[in-house]
């Protein structure tokens, strides 16, 4: 077994395929001190600066003062605490114009999240419909499922698949804004046909959250959209800084989960620290910091296209839409978007070279990411960098 891995190793070495991790010595900012080199970075999914943030820094000091450093057990033996219930308070708070009714769950990563909510609803009989584009850990929740599924990549293709589906039970599953694309899933379409055909909309905002709607509140606030229909989760280690995820639902949905999840029931809940620190991420993200924050990532994002668009014109790389903080450059081949991604690394730049199967064949991309502590000045110095 160990000579065949090591063969498989190689093979995939030899294709360029390798990955390794990178060591970061210094906080999660845009300037960070990364294998011992000071860099500027354009990757991180930290949208609004909040994982470096003296309040929530301390907030996540006086949590592990007042509750300890781990949660010692499981949710449902002896892990579940006040903070984690304040935080599904607040969650079921937001969501409420959203969800009428709503009832919320935490969980200790958006992965274990969408594994818990998939496999769970995905029961037998059931019939799953994923969007192409969906994040691994959708992907990985269907798997897990007893639920048979399609795989959509248009809303005609969807309609077709609802229209012809006999399953008594249907799930649409879908992420709120794409993670490799940065444009949103047509939502109200989407909920319109989850209504029409009595399904259940699962909806990953994953990117969305913190950074879209008003008071960042995400993307079922952005769309105005409301349904006892819909099942909304949120991860908590992007714009809100932290760690862990939150799902908000119906009451009879958040109950299954308690009960049936499996990746929730069989797993030590998340430090109650973690849960402290996020109530004060929360506050900042509603209150005006969080607009200041998110109407900086508005200016960047502007500024950063603006000066992309003729460099791609140039160059033959395509700008998609995105109003989101990811703004993909397409470049097209492997070999010329790992290229960009080299040079601008030598260049003390750190922007992600995305490729297929990550993303369709041809379309290899640099993923750049925004982040409300970027300055102008930063997004400059990466426009001279891609120019160069
Ligand atoms: C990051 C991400 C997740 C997983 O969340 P973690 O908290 O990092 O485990 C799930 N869905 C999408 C779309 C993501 O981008």
């Amino acid at each position: 077994m160990l000579d065949h891995l090591a063969r498989q190793l190689a093979a995939r070495d030899a294709a360029h395929l390798t990955r390794r991790r990178r060591e970061a010595a210094t906080p999660t900012a845009p300037r960070q001190t990364v294998d011992g080199v000071p860099r500027l970075l354009f990757c991180s999914n930290d949208y609004l600066g909040l994982a470096d943030h003296p309040a929530v820094i301390a907030a996540l000091q006086e949590g592990a003062a007042r509750y300890g450093a781990g949660s010692g057990g499981s949710a449902l033996i002896s892990g579940h605490s006040t903070p984690h219930r304040e935080l599904e308070d607040r969650f079921a708070a937001w969501a409420a114009p959203h969800i009428p009714g709503a009832r919320s769950l935490s969980f200790g990563t958006g992965y274990m999240a969408n594994l818990a909510m998939v496999s769970a609803l995905g029961i037998e009989g059931a019939e799953i419909f994923s969007e192409r584009l969906n994040h691994a850990s959708l992907i990985d929740g269907v798997r897990l499922s007893r639920a048979s599924k399609q795989l959509y990549g248009s809303l005609d293709e969807l309609r077709a698949q609802l229209a012809a589906s006999t399953a008594p039970h249907k799930l649409i599953v879908t992420d709120a804004v794409f993670s490799m694309d940065g444009h949103l899933a047509p939502l109200p379409a989407l909920l319109q046909l989850a209504e029409q055909h009595k399904a259940l909309l699962l909806v990953d905002d994953a990117h969305g959250f913190g950074v879209l709607g008003p008071r960042g509140h995400g993307s079922l606030a952005h769309f105005g959209l409301r349904s006892e229909r819909l099942v909304w989760m949120a991860t908590l280690g992007k714009a809100a800084g932290v760690a862990g995820a939150l799902v908000a639902a119906h009451p009879t949905v958040i109950e299954w989960l308690i009960q049936m999840a499996r990746p929730f029931i069989f797993t030590t809940a998340a430090p109650p620290a973690l849960s402290h620190a996020l109530l004060t991420a929360f506050d900042l993200i509603e209150g005006p910091e969080g607009d200041a924050r998110r109407a900086q990532l508005q200016a960047l994002q502007q500024q950063l296209r603006t000066g992309l668009a003729p460099l791609c014109a140039t160059r033959g790389w395509t700008l998609p839409a995105s109003d989101t903080p990811i703004q993909p450059v397409v470049i097209g081949a492997n070999d010329a978007a790992m290229q960009v991604a080299a040079g601008l690394e030598a260049a003390g730049l750190r922007v992600p070279a995305i490729r297929p199967p990550t993303v369709a064949a041809g379309t290899a991309r640099l993923r750049i990411t925004l982040c409300a502590d970027h300055t102008a000045e930063d997004v400059d110095q990466l426009l001279s960098a891609l120019a160069a």
